[in-house]
């Protein structure tokens, strides 16, 4: 059996924060500062990092792991964390096709398309 990292699981953490802000639908949260768990290796860190939700979005685009000051992460633990995100980014586009397809469904598609 796999074993998932803290370190995953303090980014899964992470990314729950980032999804229930983006449920209150008011984009003006994302210029507001929120806590983050540190995604360092360290199984027992517990430190918090402030981020706005913008600068979170940006270190998620580019695949770098939310670390507090000084914490640092091993090579192997980012190549699992980027194969876990592809997982999850294919995850995501399908549950949307989903979401679309049922949308559609429910309307009437005009006919020159
Ligand atoms: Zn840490």
């Amino acid at each position: 059996m796999e074993r998932r990292s803290r370190s995953a699981e303090r980014a899964e953490v992470n990314r729950n924060v980032r999804k229930a802000v983006k449920r209150f639908d008011r984009p003006e949260l994302g210029n507001e500062s929120w806590d983050f768990l540190c995604e360092c290796d360290a199984d027992e860190c517990k430190d918090w990092v402030t981020l706005t939700l913008e600068k979170y979005e940006v270190l998620r685009q580019a695949d770098e792991p939310i670390l507090a000051v000084g914490h640092g992460i091993s090579r192997s633990e980012l190549a699992r964390r980027k194969a876990k995100k592809l997982a999850d980014d294919a995850k995501a586009l399908r549950a949307q096709a989903e979401i679309q397809t049922k949308r559609a469904g429910g309307r009437k598609l005009s006919d020159d398309e």
